[in-house]
């Protein structure tokens, strides 16, 4: 195949590349989709295997109402096949969240509903006298309140920052800080308060954490159903070698396969790859290379997935972190000098609370995650699983001998899979360029390249919001983009 038989070639299928290229085709025009894995689905894929079936990476989804993935569905036609495991406001969508302060020696738990709408909980977590709790709710409503003229002005703080002048309580600054790494996969000192504050937003406001039937990977069946439906071809395990670029503009992309040629070349390879690896420096500004390569990539979020012979946790979703456990860039570096401390914030999803057929009958499939750094090569991950799995059988004694089997991913697995490492340090990232202060919300790369006809989708460009969600939101906007770029190429010949 060498021929001009499409109009667009979108590079990988995650939510960033499966919604553009299943609207583009929705729209008419005609779209190679080239994955170089098996697989579908990028990081938002799910696994079917002997019985057990569960999402690879993303846990929760923020916001729940109103996500991206439903204005696709809607304007794919296919609205009834947006089904979130539960209703966002559903009372059995419970979080445990277990919270231990400096110097005490046990963790207190208390149990909340995803929306997290009520704050009493929390008063009782973190042991609050009317005072403080005052300050945590007027602090709160500030941030759900706030306009977005004033989120904008937020892109170059990072929350430590902006929190520093607030008079809040420091269990509130902890449980931030928390959040940071959780929810952002950042450290409280390089996240940006917009983001931060746009992702609270959405969990007190449209609800946040639910999953889906199917796990996230159904939203990517869907999207790619419909694209081959409509009439898009899927090339899977065809690696993009090189993008072509002839005469300053985007004519194609080259494969082992062979040849393909479109006016317009999507890629959600992420930003770096594509500019210094697929397109080559030589075909751009050195500005631009000097821009690219300066950008900082997200942190990673580590994980271990426990298939149990028997159920050990009763909620959907568990958080723990204490007062020492979270990290900011101190605690961090501590790490890098090889320094494991003795506890980790630990994340854990139960996704056979949200699908039965998660697991076979009887059992369980439980993921456990923390933060840490992108880097492919990072030495401390063995030492950051050893934590986890001593603080998972501190939570849930039982969880060793119930065991069958444990499966283990950090930066390494996740680069290997999704996102090629081009510089230093890069590779793992949970979220592409994340959230990190002065690179996103309105300081966030363009989704349009120097190159015409090269476009960038997916978490790196254009967008803002918690990871999925974002991705999503950027392959809608390039969409458009690339549409237009179309439609003006067609006028003018
Ligand atoms: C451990 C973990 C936990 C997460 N938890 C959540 C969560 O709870 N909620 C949430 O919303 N998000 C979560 N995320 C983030 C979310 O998964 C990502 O933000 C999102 O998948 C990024 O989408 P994308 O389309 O930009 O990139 P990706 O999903 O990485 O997709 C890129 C695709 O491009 C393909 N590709 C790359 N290079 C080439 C090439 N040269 N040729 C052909 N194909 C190529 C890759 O194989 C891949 O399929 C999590 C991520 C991780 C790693």
């Amino acid at each position: 195949m060498t021929g001009q038989e499409h109009d667009v070639i979108v590079i990988g299928s995650g939510p960033g590349g499966a919604s553009c290229a299943t609207l583009l085709q929705k729209r008419g025009h005609r779209v190679l989709l080239v994955e170089k894995n098996a697989l579908l689905g990028g990081k938002m894929a799910s696994i079917e295997k002997d019985g057990w079936a569960y999402d690879l990476f993303p846990h929760g989804q923020v916001p729940m109402r109103g996500p991206a993935f439903e204005t696709i569905f809607r304007e794919l036609g296919v609205a009834d096949a947006f089904q979130p495991a539960l209703a966002p406001d559903d009372p059995r969508d419970i979080i445990k969240i277990c919270y231990r302060s400096r110097g005490a020696s046990q963790y207190r738990m208390v149990a909340q509903g995803q929306a997290m709408a009520d704050a009493t909980p929390f008063f009782r977590l973190w042991d609050l006298d009317p005072a403080d709790q005052a300050k945590v709710v007027g602090f709160m409503a500030g941030l759900v309140t706030m306009p977005e003229e004033q989120l904008d002005a937020l892109d170059d703080v990072s929350m430590h920052e902006y929190l520093a002048d607030k008079d809040v309580p420091y269990a509130l600054y902890s449980y931030l800080a928390f959040h940071a790494n959780a929810s952002l996969a950042e450290p409280i000192d390089l996240v940006a308060a917009s983001e931060q504050i746009r992702i609270m937003k959405h969990i007190m406001l449209q609800g946040g954490g639910g999953q889906y039937k199917g796990g996230f990977g159904a939203l990517t069946k869907v999207m790619i159903r419909e694209f081959e439906k409509n009439g898009g071809t899927v090339l899977r395990s065809t690696k993009v070698d090189r993008i072509l670029v002839e005469g300053g503009i985007a004519t194609g992309v080259a494969t082992r396969r062979g040849t393909f040629r479109a006016p317009v070349v999507v890629s959600s390879a992420g930003l770096q790859p594509t500019v210094l690896r697929l397109v080559g420096d030589e075909h751009f500004d050195r500005s631009y290379v000097a821009y690219v390569k300066s950008l900082a990539p997200g942190w990673g979020f580590t994980s271990i997935r426990y298939f149990l012979g028997k159920p050990v946790m009763d909620v959907a979703m568990y958080v723990a972190y204490s007062d020492e456990s979270w990290w900011d860039m101190e605690r961090f570096n501590r790490v890098k000098e090889g320094k494991i401390p003795d506890e980790v914030i630990l994340f854990m999803c139960n996704h056979s609370f949200y699908d039965e057929a998660a697991a076979p009958p009887g059992k369980q499939v439980l993921v456990a995650g923390t933060i840490c750094s992108p880097n492919p090569e990072a030495t401390e991950i063995e030492g950051l699983w050893k934590r986890m799995d001593e603080q998972m059988v501190r939570f849930f004694p039982e969880i060793w001998n119930a065991t069958e089997r444990r499966e283990y991913a950090g930066p390494k697995e996740i680069s290997d899979l999704t996102r090629d490492a081009v510089l230093p340090g890069q590779g793992g990232e949970c979220v592409g360029l994340g959230q990190i202060v002065g690179q996103c919300g309105k300081k966030k790369p363009s989704s349009v390249s120097p190159i015409p006809g090269l476009f960038y989708a997916g978490a790196d460009a254009g967008a803002a919001g918690m990871g999925t969600h974002q991705s999503a939101l950027s392959g809608v906007e390039v969409a458009r983009l690339a549409g237009h770029y179309l439609n003006k190429r067609r006028k003018t010949r």
